[in-house]
C-alpha cells in the first residue's frame, strides 16, 4: 500500500510549458527530452496520470452526450518514441463508443489517387467524438519531404492547405491538439535494442527505422518548419519530453484534461418530465 499522498493538482501549466510559441522558430536540439515537471518522481507522475484519466473519462462522457464539440488528437514522433504506449496507457482509456484511433501508414494506391487530405478528412471526429491520429497529414510534409517523394513545389504548398483544413475543422467545433513526442537518439537506440531482445517485439523491427536515424537532421528541420508554419491557437503543437515514459503519459493526460475543461462540455437539457417518470417508476415498484 502506498502511504504517501501525492499532490494531484500541482500548480503547473503543462500547456504553457510544452506549447510551441506561435510564429517562432523552434530549435528541437535545445528542448530537453528528459523532464520531470512538478513531479517528485515516477510514482507521483503515475498517480497524477490516473487521476487525470478519470477526469478525462468524465468530460469525454459529457462531450459525447452534448454531441456538439469534438476533439482531434494528432500524434507525431520518431520511431519508438512511444505513440503506441501513449495510446495504450492514456488516450485509449477513453470510452471506445466515442473514441477511435486511426493509424496512417504509407498511402494505398487508392489514397494516392486522391488529394493528400482525402483519407484524413474521413477520419476526423463527428460531433461528440474523439479521433486519435497515429501519424497524420503531417507525414505529407515530413517523410514525403525528407524522402523526396514529391517535389518541393508540391510539399511546399501543403502547409497552407493544412492550415486551411484545420481551420475548417475548428470552425465546425473540433478542438485540435498536436503532440510531438521528443526522445533523444540514445534513448531511441536503447528502445531499438529492447525490441531486438524481445521476440514479441520482433514484428516491429524495420531496417527503415535505422535509415531514418541517418536522416535525423533532415527530419529535425522538417519538424521545425511544421512547428513554425502550422501552429495556431485552435490547433497548437506541444513538444513532449518523452525519454521518461511516465512523464510523457502524465503530461499528455494533463494537456488533454485541461483542454476538455476549457471546452466545458455540458450534459444535454432534460426533455423528459421527471415527475411523470418518477410516478411511472413508483407504479412499477408497486407491482413487484
Ligand atoms: P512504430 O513506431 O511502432 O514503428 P509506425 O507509426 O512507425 O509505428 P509503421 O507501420 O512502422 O508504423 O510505419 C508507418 C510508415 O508509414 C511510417 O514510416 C510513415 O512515415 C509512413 N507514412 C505515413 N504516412 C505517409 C505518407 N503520407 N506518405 C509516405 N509515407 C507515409
Ligand atoms: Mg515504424
Amino acid at each position: 500500500m502506498q502511504d504517501t499522498t501525492w499532490d494531484l493538482n500541482p500548480k503547473f501549466d503543462f500547456r504553457d510549458e510544452h506549447g510551441v510559441r506561435r510564429g517562432k522558430k523552434v530549435s528541437l536540439a535545445k528542448i530537453p527530452t528528459e523532464f520531470e515537471g512538478p513531479f517528485s518522481g515516477k510514482e507521483h507522475g503515475v498517480a497524477f496520470k490516473e487521476n487525470a484519466i478519470d477526469e478525462i473519462r468524465d468530460l469525454q462522457y459529457q462531450m459525447f452526450t452534448e454531441a456538439k464539440q469534438s476533439l482531434l488528437i494528432v500524434l507525431q514522433a520518431p520511431d519508438a518514441a512511444g505513440k503506441d504506449g501513449l495510446i495504450r496507457k492514456v488516450l485509449g482509456q477513453m470510452n471506445p463508443q466515442g473514441c477511435r484511433t486511426y493509424p496512417f501508414k504509407v498511402p494505398s494506391s487508392e489514397e494516392l489517387a486522391h488529394d493528400f487530405l482525402w483519407r484524413i478528412h474521413k477520419a476526423t471526429p463527428a460531433a461528440g467524438k474523439v479521433s486519435i491520429f497515429n501519424r497524420s497529414h503531417y507525414e505529407d510534409v515530413l517523410v514525403v519531404r525528407v524522402e523526396d517523394i514529391v517535389p518541393k513545389s508540391v510539399w511546399g504548398q501543403r502547409y497552407e492547405i493544412i492550415n486551411d483544413f484545420e481551420k475548417l475543422l475548428a470552425h465546425r467545433g473540433t478542438r485540435i491538439l498536436k503532440f510531438y513526442l521528443h526522445i533523444s537518439p540514445a534513448e531511441q537506440l536503447e528502445r531499438f535494442k529492447k525490441r531486438l531482445d524481445d521476440p514479441t517485439k520482433h514484428w516491429k523491427l524495420n531496417a527503415g527505422d535505422y535509415e531514418a536515424r541517418l536522416k535525423a537532421d533532415l527530419y529535425r528541420e522538417a519538424y521545425e518548419d511544421v512547428f513554425e508554419k502550422c501552429n495556431f491557437r485552435h490547433a497548437p503543437w506541444y513538444i513532449i519530453p518523452a525519454d521518461k515514459k511516465w512523464y510523457r503519459d502524465a503530461s499528455v493526460a494533463a494537456i488533454v484534461r485541461d483542454t476538455f475543461r476549457e471546452m466545458n462540455p455540458q450534459l444535454p437539457p432534460v426533455d423528459a418530465d421527471l415527475d411523470e417518470i418518477r410516478r411511472l417508476y413508483q407504479r412499477e415498484l408497486g407491482k413487484q
